[in-house]
Order: structure tokens, then C-alpha cells, then sequence
């Protein structure tokens, strides 16, 4: 089937996409990670005649991503790019570290070919569910000509893997781009483009082939922020620190001095914002680099992968 052109690779993932409840009406109460990937491509009438291969990489609630199952999907999707007959690739995966892998996997892969994270925030026993068309959307995103790099197809919107963030916890249209906005709509199954495509140089696999991620956690600045927990990581051991800190990346004092006390220590330190958009403003001033428009996660991804090259 990889020699057919405009053939589909779907690796699945698990997530709510894959999920299942004992009843239709109950859109929380679920177990994700249930159904395999033939199961998600058969609810699906419509991809009837298109040409797919399918693959198992990993079957979990993506709460509980980890490094381990990134680089076997990295790897997957390169190797499945690297077919001749491979028009793109579609990743089935759960909506809550989304925008991680879809991040992780612009960075290390900057593909030429597109990969399309699809996902759902209903399970797929429920009255309304949403993931069948977001995999068809996916599908269609994948055989579209031209298309490029990583991005998300969820309710008919298109989010590139640099901007795509979750931004509600129960609603079904759950993803926004930020400032940057989306990157296309799918409508009756035709792609309208608003922007390019995703781009950048690839780090390519070999920035994670030792497979040991640095330690890097996040921290947030807030009323009556004490310095004690950043004392304890750097204590530990951690080797880098994001900050979501308030507005244009400002800090409770107490915290900021743990931090910069961190910095002099040796861990690399980046300033983000917990606002949910729009960038920090780097001024001559700053104790702590700016981490520009990345999230506070996205941020941390960046700073992982940094890490591991250096
Ligand atoms: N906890 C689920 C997951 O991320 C949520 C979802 O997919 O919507 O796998």
C-alpha cells in the first residue's frame, strides 16, 4: 500500500479519540485509549477508498505522555515520510499534550510533507462525537497538495504545530492558535488556506538518539510567590526553569530572586507568560531571557531539545 501514490500513514496514539463510555451521554466519564486504529479508520465511511496504511504506536491518555513514546513516534513518522508512496502522515492522539507533540515533532522534523494531529474531545460512544470527522479532516489535510510541516485538524480548523494550544476543557471547538491564528479551514472537505504552512530547520532525530531529556520544570509567579520550591529544584538537580509569569513575563520578587540565584547556579532559566496569548517583550533591563512567543510548554519543549544539543 506505501507504493499506491497519495497513500495516508495513520498512526494512532490513544486519547479520547480512542475512547469509550458505558454511555452515550456521558462525555467525562470515559476510559481514553480504548479503541485500536482500525476501529477509529472504520467509523469512518468516507475513507473507504482512500489509501491508508495503519499503524499501533502507542495506546494512552495523553496526560500521560512521556519521552519514551515521542521518540518511537518521531521515529514512526519519519520512517513512514520516507515512503515514496506516503503522501503524509495523520497522528490519532489525545487533546491534552496535543500541542507538546505537536510541537516536539515540528522541531525535531520541520517535515516537507504534512503530518496532522487529529483528536477529539468526545469519546467515540458519545451522541455527539467529533472524531471521525476530525480524522477525515486530517486525512483530507494530508492529501492536500502542497501542504507541509506538523499541524492539528479539530472542528474544521487548522492549527500549525508553532501557534495550536488547548484552550478549553470541556467544549468541543477547544483549540485556538494565539495571536497568530488559525492556519486554514476544512469545509465539506476541501482545505482554504489563510497562511503558510508550518516551517524551520529540523534538529533531526539524532538531537534525541541518547534519549536522556534534561530535567526542565515549570514554574508560575502569583501572589504571594515563595522562592522555597525553585531552592528545592535546583537542590535536586533540575537543569532548566521556565517561568509563566504574570503579563509581559514580570515576577513575584521573592521568586525572581530564587531564580536568578538558580541562573548564577548554573540553570538555565526562561522567562514566559501565563497569559494565555500574545509574546514576552525581551527589554535591556532583563535579569532572565525571554522565551518570545513559545508557551510556557512549548517553551520548556524548546528548552529540553536546547539542552540535549549543548
Ligand atoms: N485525557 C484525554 C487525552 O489527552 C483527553 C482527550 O483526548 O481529549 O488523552
Amino acid at each position: 500500500m506505501q507504493d499506491t501514490p497519495g497513500t495516508v500513514a495513520v498512526l494512532a496514539t490513544g486519547g479520547t479519540i480512542a475512547g469509550t463510555a458505558a454511555s452515550a451521554t456521558d462525555n467525562i466519564g470515559y476510559s481514553a485509549a480504548q479503541l485500536g486504529v482500525q476501529a477509529l479508520v472504520d467509523a469512518v465511511p468516507a475513507l473507504a477508498g482512500v489509501p491508508l496504511v495503519t499503524e499501533q504506536v502507542a495506546q494512552l491518555d495523553s496526560k500521560d505522555m512521556d519521552f519514551a513514546v515521542w521518540a518511537t513516534l518521531a521515529a514512526r513518522v519519519a520512517h513512514q515520510l520516507a515512503q515514496p508512496g506516503i503522501t503524509g502522515v495523520v497522528i490519532t492522539h489525545g487533546t491534552d499534550t496535543l500541542e507538546e507533540t505537536a510541537y516536539v515533532l515540528q522541531r525535531l522534523l520541520a517535515p516537507a510533507k504534512p503530518v496532522v494531529l487529529a483528536a477529539a474531545m468526545r469519546p467515540a460512544t458519545a451522541l455527539l462525537r467529533d472524531g471521525p470527522q476530525n480524522l477525515l479532516d486530517a486525512v483530507t489535510l494530508a492529501r492536500e497538495p502542497g501542504a507541509r510541516g506538523v499541524m492539528a485538524a479539530l472542528a474544521g480548523t487548522v492549527h500549525s504545530a508553532l501557534d495550536v494550544r488547548k484552550q478549553h476543557s470541556y467544549r468541543v471547538d477547544a483549540f485556538g492558535s494565539g495571536d497568530a491564528g488559525p492556519l486554514a479551514r476544512i469545509e465539506e472537505g476541501r482545505v482554504r488556506r489563510l497562511r503558510e504552512w508550518p516551517a524551520g530547520e529540523p534538529l533531526g532525530l539524532d538531537c534525541i538518539a541518547k534519549g536522556e531529556w534534561p530535567w526542565v520544570e515549570l514554574v508560575t509567579s502569583h501572589a504571594g510567590a515563595r522562592p522555597d520550591g525553585v531552592r528545592a529544584l535546583v537542590a535536586a538537580g533540575v537543569k532548566g526553569l521556565v517561568v509563566a509569569g504574570t503579563g509581559n513575563g514580570s515576577l513575584h520578587h521573592a521568586l525572581e530572586a530564587a531564580l536568578i540565584e538558580a541562573q548564577a547556579a548554573g540553570v538555565t532559566v526562561w522567562r514566559t507568560t501565563r497569559c494565555l496569548d500574545g509574546p514576552v517583550q525581551a527589554t535591556p533591563a532583563d535579569q532572565l531571557p525571554s522565551a518570545g512567543t513559545l508557551t510556557p510548554v512549548q517553551a520548556r519543549i524548546e528548552l529540553m531539545l536546547q539542552l540535549m544539543r549543548t
